[in-house]
């Protein structure tokens, strides 16, 4: 079953400057769009391109 969109707050994805450039929010699968300032799928609020959380996952290539 799908996850609940938004379902998380940002304290609970443990959301934080991503360590490397790998894990940031605009490679990930669930950031939209992937720009600077932006959102996400999965946890609420403006959400920072720089960024990561425990919820990361690697966007696929197209
Ligand atoms: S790393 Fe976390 S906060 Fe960032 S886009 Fe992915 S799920 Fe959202």
């Amino acid at each position: 079953m799908a996850r609940r969109v938004w379902g998380l707050s940002k304290k609970k994805a443990n959301y934080k400057p991503a360590p490397e450039p790998g894990v940031r929010c605009d490679q990930c699968t669930y950031m939209f769009p992937p720009v600077a300032l932006g959102g996400c799928r999965l946890v609420r609020g403006l959400i920072q391109a720089s960024a990561t959380c425990d919820e990361f996952r690697r966007r696929p290539r197209s």
